[in-house]
């Protein structure tokens, strides 16, 4: 039985026309009409057994409810259709330290994208990873987001939505999504708005709700990050937002162990309190995971330290994000790859593709060149 209310089916159907009015048709709308009306959501919060939901819709503030045993809930923009059960699962995710994938043939990994849906759409479509109705295209195929979908852009919300879904995609052809945090995953359920867009002030006008709260530990979207790695392995990668510091490395803590702090001490804790824990303030600081900026700098670690660190883990190399390059970045003969391209910041940027023990560089247009 349906029990779905019809203002949130009507919404769908709005929702998914307005993802393909925005991204086709853009220029037909007045930009001054576009820019002045706000739609943002959903936002969905557990309450006894009832999803809870809002949204807001050309800047007025929509609610429902979403009951067990609804299977056809679509109301997610790109026509996202997630059930009752799809959503609450989030709640019962045990989340999993140590996170060590072998034998994957096909990697892409994006980072950094900040709020820009449609580059991120586009770097998706043109390298393969979804089809053009926007969903899994990619197989057995791992997917890495790299980090820090909040901040700077006005379409947060619906690529965290997308990648819900994609990871449910995936899992389904036999593939696997990851969504790795960044600092401004950190930042935002910490309460720092600094860097958040200008849309997002609206929204908690409208809502009556602050941001962070959006994304409580009862909400679907919160409870669904706060179970995220910080670092993961694939073959013979590591992946991590921002990088491992030499000073981490002597910490000697393993992959699943900074994955667990972070879960159960960092992540939506305000992690500008933990000067007094030595171990804390590394790894939520400026030499920890996901703020790391060393192999940039001209003070990078000598190629002996990053030996040690890629031996501590028995990799070969690390993908990072976190630091802007024009394009993607290989350094110290591939040990270390940069691919945050700026996306945040307007770039079209690039996605970094793994094939078959090779690496390359995927441009916004589907130009592939071995990296
Ligand atoms: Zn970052």
């Amino acid at each position: 039985m349906n029990l779905l209310r019809p203002d949130i089916k009507t919404r769908a159907f709005i929702l998914t026309l307005c993802l393909i009015l925005s991204l086709n048709l853009a220029a037909a709308t007045p930009s001054g009409e576009r820019d002045t009306l706000i739609n943002d959501g959903p936002y969905y919060f557990l309450s006894d057994d009832t999803l809870r939901v809002l949204w807001i819709e050309n800047s007025m503030l929509r609610k429902g409810y979403l009951l067990p045993g609804v299977t056809d809930g679509t109301m997610l923009p790109a026509d996202l259709s997630l059930s009752y059960r799809d959503l609450t699962r989030v709640y019962g995710v045990k989340p999993n330290y140590r996170q060590s994938y072998k034998g994957i043939d096909s990697i892409a990994v994006i980072a950094d994208v900040h709020g820009n849906y449609n580059t991120f759409l586009s770097q998706l479509l043109s390298n393969g990873v979804i089809d053009k109705n926007l969903n899994w295209k990619f197989g057995k195929g791992h997917l890495v987001f790299l980090g820090d979908a909040f901040d700077r852009g006005d379409k947060v919300t619906e690529i965290l939505w997308h990648l819900f879904k994609l990871e449910k995609q995936a899992v389904k052809n036999g593939g696997r999504v990851h969504f790795l945090l960044g600092n401004h995953e950190l930042m935002v359920l910490a309460g720092d708005l600094r860097y958040n867009n200008e849309k997002y002030t609206k929204v908690e006008a409208i809502t009556g709700i602050p941001y962070p709260a959006l994304y409580s530990e009862n909400s679907v979207l919160g409870k669904w990050l706060r179970a995220k790695p910080v670092m993961i392995t694939i073959n013979d990668i590591l992946f991590v937002h921002a990088g491992v510091s030499p000073e981490l490395i002597r910490k000697e803590l393993k992959i699943k162990e900074v994955n667990k702090v972070f879960h159960e001490r960092i992540v939506g804790k305000d992690i500008y309190s933990f000067t007094e824990n030595e171990d804390l303030s590394l790894l939520s600081g400026n030499d920890g995971p996901v703020w790391y900026r060393g192999y940039f700098e001209e003070s990078a670690p000598v190629i002996s330290s990053l030996d040690s660190i890629l031996s501590y883990y028995g990799k070969a190399h690390i993908v990072v994000g976190h630091t802007p390059q024009k394009s993607i970045t290989a350094l110290f003969g591939n040990k270390v790859i940069g691919v945050d391209t700026g996306m945040g910041f307007g770039q079209s940027g690039n996605m970094l593709l793994y094939k078959n023990g090779q690496f390359f560089k995927g441009s916004i247009t589907g130009v592939r060149s071995k990296l």
